[in-house]
């Protein structure tokens, strides 16, 4: 649609049409190649002493993660509610049971309190979850002193769900290297893409050997045919890692902008009583990978729905924050820890359009819209 403000679309400025069209003179298209190469080695420079193994999406990053996190069939994974579907998708894949917590209203992440009710609950019952997966939400870190406390205490491995905060530093430490093993997503609305992709993150050699093996089919490593495991396809394609390499490049320029078009909406918004933004607590640095605002309808006369639809007739992109995963059908069986934290941030929260390259022009009329719905209320 011409004209339309979209929520988080790619731009390929940069390298990628070159890089692409060296790929496709050589013969290495698929997983293996030059670019593949070169693509990890610029994570290894941003995440040392980790390094990233490059895959085909998100998702598989986390299906491997808990499979290296020795997660088998009946066993119990912790996991944020507050999240995309993906972030606990894989714990089902391997015939584990998801056990969900709730968020706490600093960052919207897990709530350490909740979390160690739930896992002293879970081995009151004779289970010890193998795993805690928590999630950097819209680009904003997660409490890591409190969560590396109880992992510790507990002898439980945080998997870092970092695929919305690539670019993000929780005290310095880079996003994505915070956990046991991390995870990134280079889909196609992330802060960078691949189009479709993802990467395992870990700092320990033998963790991303074992991944990516597992990730090529288990091929042993002779010239024939060997496997003794049942492996995957989830490598990433010379390809994907071609665009993959270029937007790395922009990476930084592309987080300064995010985090711009954040600042701007804040100052633009700020005479608007009842929306209210997402914070960075002392120390965490988010990638505003989205601009996310809380609506209180109290205040406001409208909620979120009024909002978006009212977005969506000037064809303007918003959407509702993640529907909390113990609220989803898909999950009914599910265990749940904690109160309501997750569900109200849902209930007010609405995502404004935040691509990178958004032109000021276009966040004034995002304002626009916003400012009609205030009068409407009003008249
Ligand atoms: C995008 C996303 C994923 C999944 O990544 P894909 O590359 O789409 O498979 C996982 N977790 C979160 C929180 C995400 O936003």
């Amino acid at each position: 649609m011409p004209n339309s403000i979209l929520l988080s679309s790619p731009l390929f400025e940069g390298n990628e049409q070159k890089y692409v069209e060296n790929v496709l003179k050589s013969p290495y298209i698929a997983a293996g190649g030059t670019f593949l190469d070169e693509f990890e080695k610029g994570f290894s420079v941003r995440l040392f002493p980790h390094n990233l193994v490059a895959l085909n999406s998100g998702t598989s990053a986390i299906h491997i993660a808990l499979m290296l996190l020795g997660v088998e069939a009946g066993d119990e994974v912790i996991c944020q509610s507050f999240t995309f579907c993906a972030s606990a998708n894989p714990i089902v894949y391997l015939g584990a049971l998801p056990v969900f917590v709730d968020s706490e209203e600093d960052t919207w992440n897990i709530c350490p309190e909740a979390l160690e009710i739930a896992i002293k609950d879970r081995l009151a019952k004779g289970k010890k979850p193998k795993a805690i997966i928590v999630v950097d939400l819209f680009g904003m870190p997660a409490k890591y002193d409190e969560l590396f406390a109880i992992s510790q205490h507990y002898g439980i491995p945080i998997l870092e769900d970092a695929a919305e905060s690539l670019g993000s530093l929780y005290k310095g430490q880079v996003c994505g290297s915070l956990g046991e093993i991390g995870i990134f997503s280079f889909n196609g609305n992330k802060i960078i893409t691949t189009g479709t992709g993802g990467g395992l993150i870990s700092d320990n050699p033998l963790i991303l050997e074992k991944a990516r093996f597992l990730a090529s089919q288990a091929r042993e490593k002779v010239h024939y045919f060997e496997h003794h495991t049942v492996g995957y396809n989830y490598r990433m394609g010379n390809v994907a890692a071609a665009i993959g390499k270029a937007q790395l490049e922009t990476l930084d320029q592309k987080v300064e902008q995010r985090r711009a078009v954040y600042d701007r909406y804040k100052v633009l918004l700020s005479e608007f009583e009842g929306i209210f933004f997402l914070e960075e607590p002392e120390g965490f640095k988010s990638n505003r990978w989205l601009t996310t605002v809380l609506i209180d309808p109290q205040i406001t006369g409208f909620d979120k729905e009024d909002l978006r639809s009212a977005l969506e007739k000037e064809n303007i992109e918003s959407r509702y924050l993640w529907k909390p995963l113990h609220l989803q059908v898909a999950f009914k069986d599910s265990p749940y820890y904690g109160g309501n934290v997750a569900l109200q941030i849902y209930g007010k929260g609405l995502c404004l359009p935040s691509s990178s390259h958004i032109s000021e022009e276009e966040q004034k009329q995002v304002v626009l819209t916003i400012a009609n719905q205030y009068q409407k209320v009003s008249d």
